[in-house]
């Protein structure tokens, strides 16, 4: 999977400095590079034996519904606060400065579900844990988490070890 990374542009000092960002809008512009990444998701969801997808806003919904499609499965959103109009529930994470919250429709994600959370890149891990935690408390069994990039920075302490994480392509630290 590592000729992925010739379709994925690292903007420096984006969007501060100090960050690299690692942008799929180039991966997704090039057909032959979606597909590759596509097919990669497609082959690990498979692989969990998932029964229903969870996309992460915002960038998480390019990859989770066309996985979704292929494979024929429920694709559930994990949203921004206030965007989704039925009753949900929420779940608060930190950040380096502040906290920021998901959320999720309360029948979005039903007892017993084996759900698979999909976004396209994980840093800390902050808001994919706060995913996971969020398809639980709504009765939901987290087979694993698939994304397209991993940041090889994870603090000591790996606040997603106790799940199955799955990347295509990961990156140093800088
Ligand atoms: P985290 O909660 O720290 O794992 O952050 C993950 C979310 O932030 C993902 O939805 C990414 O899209 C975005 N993100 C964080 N760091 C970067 C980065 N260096 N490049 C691109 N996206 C990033």
């Amino acid at each position: 999977m590592e000729r992925l990374k010739k379709y994925i542009r690292s903007v420096p000092d984006f969007p501060k400095p100090g960050i690299n960002f690692y942008d799929i809008t180039t991966l997704i512009l090039n057909p032959d590079g979606f597909e590759l990444a596509v097919s990669g998701m497609t082959e690990i969801v498979s692989a969990l034996k998932a029964d229903k997808i969870i996309g992460i806003e915002a960038r998480g919904f390019i990859f989770s519904s066309a996985i979704a499609a292929r494979l024929h499965l429920p694709l559930a959103l994990a949203r921004k606060p206030g965007k989704l109009p039925a009753r949900t529930l929420t779940e608060e994470y930190k950040l380096e400065y502040g906290v920021d919250r998901v959320e999720m429709h309360i029948d979005a994600v039903s007892k017993g579900d084996k759900v698979i959370v999909v976004d396209d890149l994980i840093a800390t891990g902050g808001t994919v844990l706060a995913t996971c935690k969020l398809a639980e408390r709504l009765g939901g069994s987290v087979v694993g988490v698939a994304s397209v990039i991993g940041l090889d920075f994870l603090p000591s302490q790996d606040p997603l070890k106790d799940y199955d994480i799955r990347y295509l392509i990961t990156y140093d630290s800088e």
